[in-house]
């Protein structure tokens, strides 16, 4: 029997690969099946699976409810649709997105909460984490409308885009490196692993806009040739 890591180690498997990722994909499968629909409680395997990380089991027990208890965007009959594909759109993709951030949310909560236990303060630290929960799906339901933004966009002028900041002071640095930058929505820019949406960064601050690379309500612009030889 091997002791709990503490929780600000990423401890690693007998391959040598993280735990925590592989926690994370197994939770994200989990919110995008079925099985999460109406689900109020995180399943024992799961729940063992964090324990083992060294988290606290009430901790991980209430992450679990206060993630599982908002529905999902997007989710259909049969779970969370998935990504790529030939009819590929933004909404479908941030759709397909939402239960990794779930999961990202539950095992983040469940290390806080876990915290609050060890000092003495949980009922404030629950209190709080509804708070957290609910910035979490505000962020997603920008991150939603950004994605529609850029599909009528893309509808409109073509699927080539121009990741635009409002060029002042404000922009974010995060921003300001994606400046400029040409993409397409079956390839979008990625910030820390994950595809960034212009309108969606830096939680509701983001006031990039996804604009056209070819402009069809303005007509091509022409270059005029200069005579060969003249001056
Ligand atoms: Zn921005």
């Amino acid at each position: 029997v091997t002791a709990p890591a503490p929780v600000e180690q990423q401890p690693v498997d007998q391959q040598g690969h993280p735990v925590e990722d592989a926690i994370l994909v197994a939770l994200a499968l989990y919110f995008a099946s079925k099985l999460a629909i109406g689900a109020t409680r995180l399943p024992a395997r799961l729940v063992a699976q964090l324990v083992a990380l060294g988290l606290s089991e009430r901790a991980v027990r209430a992450a679990g409810r206060i993630a599982l208890a908002p529905p999902l965007t997007g989710r259909r009959r049969h779970g969370s649709p998935t990504a790529g594909g030939a009819r590929t759109t933004t909404v479908r993709t941030v759709a397909s997105d939402e239960p990794e951030m779930r999961a990202r949310y539950t095992l983040a909560a469940a290390k806080r909460l876990t915290q609050a236990i060890t000092l003495g303060v949980y009922p404030q630290a629950l209190q709080l984490e509804r708070g957290y929960l609910d910035s979490h799906r505000r962020a997603g339901r920008r991150r939603a409308q950004a994605a529609a933004a850029l599909d009528r966009t893309v509808a409109e002028h073509g699927p080539y885009l121009v990741w635009t900041t409002k060029n002042d002071a404000r922009v974010d640095p995060a921003c300001r490196r994606l400046a400029g930058t040409v993409f397409t929505i079956d390839n979008l820019p990625s910030v820390d692993g994950t595809p960034a949406i212009p309108g969606a960064l830096h939680g509701g601050e983001c006031r990039c806009e996804g604009k056209p690379l070819f402009d069809r309500s303005q007509p091509l612009p022409t270059i005029k040739a200069q005579p060969v030889g003249v001056s």
